[in-house]
């Protein structure tokens, strides 16, 4: 392009931008929850423009597989279809187990009585779902089905308190395009419904009046720095922190160790800091997801997880935020899995594979040259053989259907260790996470202060609060983009009814 060329252009964008100084709703970040938030808020009849630090927004979102955890009211019409029904209820108390202490009870409730209606929105963006399910031991379909289980509902404790039904709602497709499927169709409904969207613009802080009531905020655009107004709100939705290290390193230290920061080049905190600064507290700020996957292939499922003491810590059923979480607990986060000959396989998605600790025709065998101590695997393995062939496992409860006795050799231990873990998208090796901490708000968006009093005219939603998960421990995949698309939808309305 010649310089005169240009010219002409860059009048027309420069004109545009005086268009944006002013706009009823300012959204931060158009990922996954400032997106949602933006079309709610401009189909309430606000004025919005969304500021989007990157080129062309989609985020950690658009990355993702979009797995959504949906249900309750019946069932979603997917599950409905397929012959499936989910109560209220049932999903309610699957959540409360998973969510445990960290679980807040008002967004459980919200979140579980509007899933099923939230399913609808998302479906009438042109998102495409197939009525048809796969319930083999997989992280995410990588042919057309459109329903899988996508958290621990097939096991122990969950199995005690709710029926397991499969929730992980993923767009139809063959591959893991997810993500880009739905982003597309969310971005392309906001731009048609009048959404002004302004790319590479960095949101730098939120400003304030004397009052304390936010009246906009300062954003570098095209290298310039601007104040943009908005006299109804601003909503922070810039993703969690995960790629600043600074802040891992206060408030995720003890997860350094095993874990390798999985999102977007921007999950810098942004949006959690420019809260801080308004006034806004913190909560939940040391809870990561943190994914210690070994399967597919599920056959490992058949094998035992174990630490550099030789034992048991897990039911190897578990899903993989789960196994993550307890995974790292175990000294120096030295996992190893102890596999028989006919059920042994490598994840095809790490690579290089992971390497085998040892090899042996007998666990004897093993045990010594993995260097464990001396008799403690033999021990482990004895009890849970003696039990697996009665169809139990009195410490873990892994389901029966997983349960075999290790008697086949030759004998693998695969190691599971951070330092053996690569993933192709990853810098570093290790277990991948993100972060699950962030802005104290209501469920319906506001800003809280330490004190509990909103921030007036102060949103967020997504990665950038706590929402509703909090922990590793239980949670399931599609609890996050869920999350951020439910309650990102929520905070825009809230913020476009603030007049
Ligand atoms: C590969 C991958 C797969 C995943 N799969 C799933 C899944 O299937 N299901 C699930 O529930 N979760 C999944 N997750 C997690 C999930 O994708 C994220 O936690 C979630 O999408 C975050 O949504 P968000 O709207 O909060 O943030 P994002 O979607 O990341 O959006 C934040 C946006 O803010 C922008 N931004 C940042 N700073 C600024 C600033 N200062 N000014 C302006 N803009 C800014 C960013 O560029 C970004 O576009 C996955 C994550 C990854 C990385």
């Amino acid at each position: 392009m010649n310089n005169n060329a240009i010219k002409p252009w860059l009048r027309s964008y420069d004109a545009a931008l005086e268009a944006f100084i002013k706009t009823d709703v300012l959204v931060c970040g158009y990922g996954g929850a400032g997106a949602s938030a933006a079309l709610e808020a401009r189909r309430a009849g606000a004025d919005v423009v969304v500021l989007e630090r990157s080129s062309g927004g989609g985020g950690s979102t658009q990355m993702s597989s979009c797995e959504m955890y949906l249900g309750g009211s019946g069932g979603t019409a997917l599950q409905q279809e397929i012959g499936l029904s989910d109560s209220t209820e049932n999903m309610s108390a699957y959540l409360t187990e998973a969510l445990g202490e960290h679980g807040d009870p008002e967004r459980i409730r919200l979140y579980t009585e509007g899933a099923a209606s939230h399913f609808e929105w998302v479906e009438s963006l042109g998102v495409p779902y197939k009525r048809k399910a796969i319930f083999d031991r997989v992280v995410v379909p990588h042919t057309d089905e459109s329903l899988l289980f996508t958290g621990n509902e097939r096991a122990w404790p969950f199995t005690e308190v709710a029926e397991p039904i499969p929730r992980g709602h993923v767009p139809s497709h063959e591959g893991d395009q997810g993500g880009r499927i739905f982003m597309k169709a969310l971005m392309e409904a906001c731009v048609a419904a009048g959404v002004r969207v302004q790319v590479d613009s960095q949101v730098q802080a939120v400003v304030q009046d004397d009052s304390g009531r936010v009246r906009g905020v300062m954003a570098k655009i095209d290298g310039k720095e601007r104040f943009i107004e908005a006299t109804r709100g601003v909503v922070l939705s810039t993703g969690g922190f995960v790629m600043n290290r600074k802040m891992l390193e206060k408030h995720c230290a003890h997860t350094l160790p095993f874990g390798e920061p999985y999102g977007n080049q921007w999950d810098m905190g942004d949006g959690i800091q420019m809260g801080m600064a308004a006034g806004g507290n913190i909560i939940n700020m040391d809870q990561c997801f943190i994914s210690m996957a070994f399967y597919p292939p599920a056959s490992l499922t058949y094998g035992i997880l174990i630490n550099n003491k030789g034992q048991r810590y897990i039911n190897e059923d578990a899903y993989l935020a789960r196994l993550g979480h307890y995974s790292g607990q175990q000294d120096k986060a030295e996992i190893y899995m102890l596999v028989q000959n006919e059920d042994f396989d490598l994840p095809y998605y790490l690579s290089p594979p992971p390497p085998l600790a040892a090899t042996g025709d007998s666990i004897e065998e093993v045990e010594r040259e993995a260097g464990l101590p001396e008799g403690a695997l033999q021990a482990t393995v004895d009890y849970y053989n003696k039990y697996a062939a009665q169809g139990q496992d009195p410490l873990f409860h892994k389901a029966k259907d997983w349960l075999k006795p290790l008697t086949n050799g030759p004998f693998a231990l695969i190691s599971f260790k951070p330092e053996d873990v690569k993933y192709p998208l990853g810098n570093d090796n290790g277990w991948l996470m993100f972060t699950l901490g962030g802005l104290e708000t209501r469920p319906t968006g506001e800003v809280l202060t330490p004190s509990g009093q909103a921030i007036p005219g102060l949103y967020a939603a997504g990665r950038t609060t706590a929402g509703l998960p909090r922990t590793s421990k239980g949670y399931a995949s599609g609890m996050s983009v869920g999350d951020a698309t439910f309650f990102g939808r929520m905070a825009g309305r809230q913020a476009a009814a603030n007049t």
